[in-house]
């Protein structure tokens, strides 16, 4: 597998984005909504590099790509906070069509938070089909399939501490159990 963004680069990149929210929400106390599973590790990881009072709340999205129901998300919200007046920020792992953010903020609006904010550790570069972009980036990265740094290929994977490129022959070599 060929690595993309290793740990330190990982670990800056984050640092960015923390340093970019310590300013923009000081003491207002912020809830995070992130998204189960991709965004778990990034979340584990800004959290502990934030200043102000957070309130961390989970969320999944599917999406049904590749079958009948294409680009129709499923999302389950059983360990969602209550986020009327509060400000949030929603996270995600990756923003490639961008249809998973665009659906799941549109979802959370309905709930009338204060304000409404997003961050994804990816942005696939030219990959997007919606009119919105996230408000924050921490690596744009071309338009490859990458895994690692809480990012699947079938569910493994994720706790790879760098993010790799993943290559048809790595699966052939390396198949999924
Ligand atoms: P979107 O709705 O923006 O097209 O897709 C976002 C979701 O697709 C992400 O949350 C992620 O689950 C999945 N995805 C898109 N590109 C990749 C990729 O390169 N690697 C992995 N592991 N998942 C991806
Ligand atoms: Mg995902």
């Amino acid at each position: 597998m060929k690595i993309l963004l290793d740990e330190s680069e990982i670990r800056k990149g984050i640092h960015r984005l923390a340093a970019q929210l310590n300013g923009r929400y000081e003491h207002q106390t912020l809830t995070i909504v992130s998204i189960m599973t991709g965004s778990l590790v990034m979340l584990a990881d800004l959290i502990r590099c934030l200043e102000m009072p957070v309130r961390i709340s989970l969320i999944q999205a599917s999406s049904y790509r590749g079958t009948m129901t294409s680009g129709e998300l499923r999302i389950q919200d059983q360990m969602m906070l209550d986020i009327s007046g509060r400000d949030v920020l929603l996270i995600d792992d990756i923003f490639d069509t961008g249809k998973t953010l665009e659906q799941v903020s549109a979802r959370l609006l309905e709930l009338q938070p204060r304000s409404l904010q997003t961050a994804v550790f990816l942005n696939k570069s030219g990959q997007s089909v919606v009119a919105t972009r996230p408000d924050y980036v921490v690596f744009e990265i071309p338009n490859a399939f990458v895994v690692g740094y809480g990012l699947d290929y079938e569910d493994l994977y994720r706790n790879l501490p760098h993010v790799a490129i993943l290559e048809p022959s790595d699966i052939e070599k390396h198949p999924p159990i």
